[in-house]
């Protein structure tokens, strides 16, 4: 079992705490209002009365507040109690950021990890539970069995900021998923029709068939050549079927409408006879 310090003790800090008392893992919290420490020290945890006192409590001190900036005070406090740690830096931001705060802790003596963390509270301890981390990759395979105790641990290497860009860009994916998803209630609510029979019934199962494009249409993003398997792009915007749909119904079509503009430039650029993968070349250039 390992000592871990878990600094701030939001609804996700306090979920990693229960995660770790719940491993049988000797835990050490420390939160700005001090209050918010009780009912995790009334089920097992070590109240550290500075954020010094919890750096020094264990080898891996768990940052989890709402910012970067946040993050550099708690650190500024903490200084040369941070020395020999693992600091594992569960608070979101950019690629930039991770990288500076990065340069920062090590400058201290310690060892950083970033970390994204793809779950709710709620699943934090469950399977379902994904955290990206990247940074220290010695720090991680050292402290694997701790970090597994949140959730699946994958490790992206030794660049601090790459699990920052893998989180966001896994968001991304998710709000374009969502996006599709309001758009199409939209419709079938407006026709007066059953959007959750809609919805379960049809849509999941559409989504899912869907997703099984996405690994050649990454392969094709990858090697930025976009063969059309099947349904190639001047047929796809032939018609502006969605947004007629969508006026006929008196559904806003902006939320989509991008996506389709883009569409159709790729094909006056004369890339019509390509699949859509090929938009990520408006999107952005090597
Ligand atoms: P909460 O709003 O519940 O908690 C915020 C925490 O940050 C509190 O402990 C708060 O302390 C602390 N805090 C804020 N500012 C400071 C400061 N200047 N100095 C010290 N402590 C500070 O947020 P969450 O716990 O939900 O989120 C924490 C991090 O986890 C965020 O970066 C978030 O993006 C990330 N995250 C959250 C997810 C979620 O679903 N909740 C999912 C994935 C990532 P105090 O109690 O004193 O206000």
């Amino acid at each position: 079992m390992s000592s871990v310090s878990v600094v701030g003790l939001g609804a996700m800090g306090t979920a990693l705490a229960d995660a770790l008392l719940a491993a049988g893992h000797t835990t050490t919290v420390w939160n700005r209002t001090p209050a918010k420490a009780d009912p995790l020290v009334e089920r097992g945890a070590r109240r550290a009365g500075s954020v010094a006192e919890a750096a020094g409590a264990a080898e891996v001190v768990v940052f989890c507040v709402l910012g970067y900036a946040d993050v550099h005070t708690l650190v500024d406090a903490a200084q040369d109690a941070l020395r020999g740690r693992v600091v594992v830096n569960l608070t979101n931001g950019s690629p930039d950021e991770a990288r500076e705060l990065a340069d920062k802790v090590r400058a201290l003596g310690a060892e950083y990890l970033d970390g994204g963390i793809m779950a709710v509270p709620a699943m934090i301890g469950r399977p379902e539970a994904l955290v990206l981390y990247s940074g220290s990759t010695p720090a991680f395979e050292g402290h694997r069995e701790v970090l597994k105790v949140f959730g699946r641990a994958v490790c992206l290497g030794d660049d601090a900021g790459r699990a920052p860009l893998y989180d966001l860009a896994l968001l991304t994916g998710m709000y374009g998923m969502f996006a599709g998803f309001l758009q199409s209630a939209a419709l079938v609510r407006s026709a007066g029709a059953d959007v959750e029979e809609f919805t379960t019934a049809l849509l999941v199962p559409w989504l899912h068939a869907m997703t099984g494009a996405l690994p050649e249409m990454a392969a094709q993003a990858a090697k930025g050549a976009y063969p059309a398997a099947g349904s190639n792009l001047a047929m796809q915007v032939a018609h502006d079927a969605l947004g007629d749909l969508g006026r006929a119904q008196g559904v806003s079509t902006e939320l989509l409408a991008p996506l389709f503009e883009l569409m159709r430039r790729r094909v006056a650029d004369g890339h019509g006879d390509e699949g859509l993968a090929g938009v990520v070349e408006l999107l952005h250039r090597p």
